[in-house]
């Protein structure tokens, strides 16, 4: 159903009391989608009719979403946000009187696409009991002055705490169709679960800070575990923890981890944890080594303790190394993320950057994308006052979904071109390029006065999902593109 600005009915059709859902996933990580499994758990219960879809399925689908009532589309990070800005008005040109809802971190941030009408809904936060009553009210074909119409012209957001369906993964294509956990030369199909959702802290630039403002809440067990079994059925050997933070309730976590463990000790595991944690909870690491855990992915930012107070990290620059001395004491590999180029750094942090990587040969375990990261500043951001504040000015771009920003320094946005270009060269030739951070530190180097420590790898192991992305990277024209290209 598409509704005027003035929340006037253009149309209404009468849903069928089975209704036909079509839930797109955009892109999750290369992720076998978890949002989408448990939307698809919630419509079950109504007897909906689903079909998912990948978005690189859409074209064959037409015929689906011809025939939906609700379209949902999932968007876990900035990226898939993107490419729903851009793929909803090509759904309406096929189907102009489903609903379309979008769902998911990033719903939050798509007022504008609601207030346009590109949308209808947008959910996010806990997003079951919203749909819950979306569902209904399509169901049972309300009268326009019965529903609460108005309770969707802003994105519904929701902490509510549930009882958790088991994930509906059945409709979904086979992990081996999934990013795979790829450990020097061999590669695991991967599942991934969350234990939590949300976040205990409040980082000012984090997606999850904006929805969660500093909640989280638990997921259930017993459904993680009947989810665990399900995806052990189809042949998972690895298991992604996607919570923003592994240790926000580590109790709760490991006895997941540990219960998964004891059924299936084959099984590895990987997660997120912040610099914070690990120092808090330095004997919990020795326990992730001896449980199965191939690494722990850690937001490092910056190696400027500026720009860590900016981002409320609640670390230094020392801590980081006190982070790597505790995962290397307990032989566990630590794959720090970076947020390089943000308005508060100096030129001069680049190269102390790449000096601190190779101090602790850190090389093979930092993936290209990390290298250019530039602060994602959502429209909903508390990081707009401070930059107004510090002076920096900001223009906020409805397409891009994020504020954009050009630093102080005007040699600082070179180098960003120039790290970028680098990146792309990299992605273009589809294969991880062994001269990647050659490149860099050539680049760096002589920019730099050769103040840059001289480098040998010697950790030759490399370990990560195939699919190397970031979920607060901007998208490339490549990922944009294929959203034009894939329904003409
Ligand atoms: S950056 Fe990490 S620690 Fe900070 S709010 Fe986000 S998820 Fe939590």
């Amino acid at each position: 159903m598409l509704l005027k600005k003035n929340n006037e009915m253009i149309s209404s059709k009468s849903p069928s009391q089975i209704l036909n859902v079509v839930l797109i996933s955009l892109y999750d990580l290369g992720h076998q989608p978890l949002s989408i499994a448990s939307a698809a758990a919630l419509l079950k219960e109504y007897n909906c009719n689903i079909e998912i879809i990948e978005l690189s399925n859409l074209k064959i689908a037409k015929e689906s979403i011809k025939n939906a009532e609700l379209i949902l589309l999932s968007v876990p990070m900035h990226t898939a946000a993107r490419m729903a800005v851009k793929l909803v008005p090509e759904l309406r040109k096929i189907n102009s009187d489903a609903h379309i809802s979008i769902f998911g971190l990033y719903a939050l941030h798509l007022q504008d696409a609601l207030d346009e009408r590109i949308i209808d809904s947008a959910i996010s936060g806990e997003f079951e009991s919203s749909l819950k009553v979306l569902v209904e009210e399509l169901l049972t074909n309300q009268k326009e002055d019965d529903r609460s119409i108005n309770s969707w012209i802003s994105p519904k957001i929701s902490f509510e705490r549930q009882i958790f369906l088991t994930p509906s993964r059945e409709n979904l294509p086979p992990l081996e169709q999934y990013a795979k956990m790829s450990i020097n030369n061999s590669e695991k199909l991967t599942g991934y679960i969350e234990t939590s959702h949300g976040c205990a802290h409040s980082c000012p630039h984090c997606p999850v800070t904006a929805v969660y403002q500093g909640k989280f809440r638990i997921v259930d067990k017993k459904s993680i575990l009947k989810d665990v079994d399900n995806l052990i059925k189809i042949g998972a050997e690895h298991f992604t923890f996607g919570d923003p933070d592994f240790f926000n309730a580590p109790k709760h976590s490991l006895d997941i981890a540990s219960s998964i463990k004891k059924k299936y000790p084959h099984i590895t595991f990987d997660a997120t944890i912040k610099v914070e944690h690990i120092l808090e909870h330095k004997d919990l690491i020795k326990k992730l080594k001896d449980m199965g855990f191939l690494f722990i992915i850690s937001a490092f930012e910056s190696t400027n303790n500026h720009v860590l107070n900016k981002l409320e990290k609640g670390h230094l620059f020392n801590d980081m190394q006190l982070a790597i001395d505790i995962c290397k004491s307990s032989n566990l590999i630590i794959k720090p993320t970076w947020i390089p180029f943000t308005p508060w750094m100096q030129f001069s942090d680049y190269p102390v950057l790449i000096n601190f990587i190779i101090k602790n040969d850190l090389m093979n375990l930092i993936s290209p994308v990390q290298y250019g990261i530039r602060l994602l500043i959502p429209k909903l951001s508390t990081l707009v006052s401070q930059l107004n504040e510090d002076g920096i000015s900001i223009t906020y771009s409805k397409e891009k979904l994020t504020y954009e920003w050009d630093h102080l320094d005007p040699n600082v946005d070179i180098l960003f071109e120039e790290i970028t270009n680098l990146i792309n060269k990299d992605i273009n030739t589809e294969e991880l390029s062994t001269n990647f951070f050659d490149d860099i530190y050539n680049l760096v180097q002589s920019k730099t006065n050769n103040s840059m420590l001289p480098y040998q790898i010697i950790n030759h192991e490399t370990v990560g999902s195939t699919e190397d992305w970031y979920c607060c990277a901007e998208p490339t024209n490549r990922q944009i593109l294929s959203v034009d290209s894939i329904l003409n």
